[in-house]
């Protein structure tokens, strides 16, 4: 079976996954949503998709009386996938939503209730969970090649341009680079880890308040706890670019990742040397792994239900409160 897919935000990383899709075994892009018609002209003679697969924001809930979309994957600005989800789920259809799933805990849980009650599937983006080099880590771990898991760190940032876009308004972002890049390290740290968090502690630096204004973060270190020991040491930032490091280190050997979440190729190696599983379009994997998930019930190595993305947004909310209150916040995910 083919797992049908609409695509609601035409913006860049919608394009990526466009295209990415081109190459997929058991996923293919047949509708889109959008708000700017002369954007779904164009994808319709790109893609080929037929008018009556074609939606705006005021009656995408009609997909509902659409047989040929079984799913879709909202790619919009962070703030705006909340409403969006629920709207997808009340018309019957599986949901796939970007990261960050929303702009915290109560509205990612919301998500998961809404898409529960409408009997749909719900998943975040993850790509990085369907990654060769990463996935190999994980399994490494799982077997007890690095032995009891100690320390990690998670560096995640690039330098962010126009002052004007969406990720630096707080009304669309819901904040700044933790929800944009941040939360690779947040996601990373537990996947590597293996473990959930149960403590967060983070400091806030912001060099330039002009451009990072009020609610929106420019660079935060924060650690994690986990409950056999471990600890991870991590940064989110829009002011230093290629920022993108994995590091995991246990009684018995180590394991890096640089790059390690941007679209690749993935680079790294452990005590026994270099990872070569093969660079793969982390999208085309993703979809292909998305449609077997959500067609035929597969269980992914890392899981990337909705479930998983409150998760993170937990550990979101706990981190913003630290750096209000320089205290320790105690998690319970
Ligand atoms: P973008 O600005 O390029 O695209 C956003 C799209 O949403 C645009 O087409 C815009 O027209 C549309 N939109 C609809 N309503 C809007 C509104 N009210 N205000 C502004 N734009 C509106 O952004 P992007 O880089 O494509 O990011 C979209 C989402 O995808 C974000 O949640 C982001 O975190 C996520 N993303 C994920 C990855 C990944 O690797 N998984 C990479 C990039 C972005």
């Amino acid at each position: 079976p083919i797992l049908r897919v609409a695509i609601m935000g035409l913006g860049s990383y919608g394009s990526r996954v466009a295209e990415a899709m081109k190459d997929c075994k058991q996923a293919k892009l047949t509708g889109v949503i959008s708000g700017t018609p002369s954007k779904i002209k164009d994808w319709q003679s790109k893609y080929s998709i037929p008018e009556k697969n074609c939606y705006n924001y005021e009656n995408f809930d009609n997909i509902k009386n659409n047989p040929d979309i079984d799913a879709v994957y909202v790619i919009t600005p962070n703030a705006l996938h909340h409403d969006q989800v629920i709207r997808v789920a009340k018309a019957g259809k599986h949901v796939i939503c970007e990261k960050p799933m929303a702009i915290n805990a109560q509205e990612g849980q919301q998500m998961v209730d809404a898409c529960k009650k409408a009997n749909v599937k719900l998943l975040v983006g993850y790509r990085m969970h369907f990654e060769p080099k990463t996935l190999e880590i994980v399994r490494m771990r799982k077997d007890g090649e690095f032995g009891k898991i100690l320390f990690f760190q998670g560096l995640s940032g690039f330098t962010i341009g126009d002052p004007n876009q969406w990720r630096l308004n707080k009304q669309l972002a819901g904040g700044g680079a933790m929800m944009d890049i941040g939360i690779y390290s947040i996601n990373g740290a537990r996947y590597m880890v293996g473990e959930e968090p149960i403590w967060v502690t983070a400091q806030e630096t912001k060099n330039n308040p002009q451009k990072f204004k009020a609610g929106v973060d420019e660079t935060i270190q924060f650690q994690l706890g986990f409950p056999g020991g471990a600890v991870s040491s991590c940064l989110s930032t829009y002011s230093m670019n290629s920022l993108d490091r994995f590091f995991l280190n246990g009684e018995k050997g180590y394991a890096e990742l640089q790059p390690s979440t941007g679209y690749g190729p993935i680079k790294g190696r452990t005590h026994r040397g270099e990872l070569d599983q093969p660079h793969v379009t982390h999208q085309t994997v993703q979809m292909d792994e998305m449609a077997g998930i959500i067609l035929q019930g597969k269980q992914p190595i890392v899981p990337v239900d909705g479930e998983e993305g409150v998760k993170d947004m937990k550990i979101i909310d706990a981190i913003y409160q630290a750096v209000q209150s320089g205290k320790k916040v105690e998690l319970k995910l």
